[in-house]
């Protein structure tokens, strides 16, 4: 489907939101503990519409972000999707299978439609397996909303790209950069960014791979399970060694550039020098002996500049610190960061 679809939804769909948004922050600040958790995605019911035929054995919640005043380019919702918890999501149903290359996995089929006694428009209801903390990420991003609100935890959001994909939905388009489950799991990702990576890899969300990498520079590869390594797939992998070896060998040709010398002077000439000299190769041997993609810039300025006590002379003095700067410029700012 055309993406601008879902950015229409997404400004028809924030229209309708202002009453149900003050329901969800105090639902929010009511359930909020010091640690985060999960946002409840729906509000016990004691009503569900009799239209729907629902067993009444069982307690219903109301979706708070797809509920039946939801509207999409002014349309009432025409589907109901009952997730495996028993929340109903409101929906619209021709939206959704126009984003659907398999009918929702057939749940919107035509067929299956059919089948479902007496349905009207607005009385469509479909039992999603899906539980609905899962479910209502999906259909935010299909919705192109975000759904940071609810606070979903990151493994499901990256459990999410897989359900997306067994619902037909195209996850590069609907993860591509600056979409909303896009930015919301890069912005999860700081903490586990090797999981971030390995889905990403596997379902070839190559932005989001890239954006991730960034934070793999402290990512051992020596400890790449092959099992890691089967779900990255050897291009993904090949990509973060060239990232690795990229950003030391960077490193190595900065480090290879010395201080310059200045003319020689009565109080500073090749002699004086020789130690100072010394103790730079010695310093720049010790770092590319550990040499690391992940090395901080502040552990090169302080190892580099701790040779200063060597230097006999204000200009050698100046030299080094010129220099040290340049290197720690040059590490920080043009050093490879990404795949
Ligand atoms: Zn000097």
């Amino acid at each position: 489907m055309d993406p601008s679809t879902g950015l229409d939804a997404t400004s028809a769909a924030r229209g309708f939101a202002s009453s149900h948004e003050q329901q969800e922050n105090a639902t929010t600040q009511a359930t909020q503990t010091p640690q985060q958790v999960a946002t409840p995605v729906g509000i016990p019911t004691q009503e569900t519409p009799p239209s729907l035929q629902l067993p009444p054995q069982q307690q219903y919640s109301i979706s708070t972000a797809f509920h039946a005043d939801f509207l999409l380019d002014d349309s009432i919702p025409d589907v109901v999707l009952i997730s495996s918890d028993h929340v109903l999501f409101y929906a619209h149903q021709t939206f959704l299978l126009s984003a659907s290359d398999n009918h929702f996995a057939g749940l919107l089929d035509i067929d299956a439609i059919g089948t479902v006694a007496g349905s009207t428009a607005g009385s469509l209801s479909v039992v999603v397996p899906t539980g609905s903390t899962l479910f209502n990420v999906v259909l935010h991003t299909i919705y192109g909303l975000s759904c940071q609100q609810f606070q979903p935890p990151l493994d499901v959001l990256l459990q999410a790209v897989q359900t997306l994909k067994t619902f037909g939905i195209a996850v590069d388009q609907f993860l591509a950069r600056d979409t909303p489950l896009y930015d919301h799991i890069v912005a999860e990702s700081p903490p586990v960014p090797i999981e971030v990576f390995l889905v990403a890899a596997e379902h070839k969300l190559d932005a989001l791979a890239v954006a991730t990498s960034a934070h793999l520079h402290s990512l051992v590869l020596s400890q790449v399970t092959d099992e890691m390594a089967e779900r990255m797939g050897p291009t993904y992998f090949k990509r973060l060694m060239s990232l690795h070896l990229e950003r030391t060998g960077y490193l190595g040709k900065l480090l290879m550039v010395a201080p310059t010398h200045h003319e020689d002077t009565a109080e500073c000439g090749k002699a004086q020098r020789k130690e100072f000299d010394q103790a730079w190769a010695l310093a720049v041997g010790n770092l590319m002996w550990t040499v690391r993609p992940d090395i901080p810039a502040d552990e090169l300025r302080s190892t580099l500049s701790s040779i200063e006590q060597h230097a006999k002379c204000n200009e050698c003095k100046r030299s080094l610190h010129a220099r040290v700067h340049d290197i720690v410029v040059n590490w920080s700012t043009n050093a490879k960061q990404t795949i």
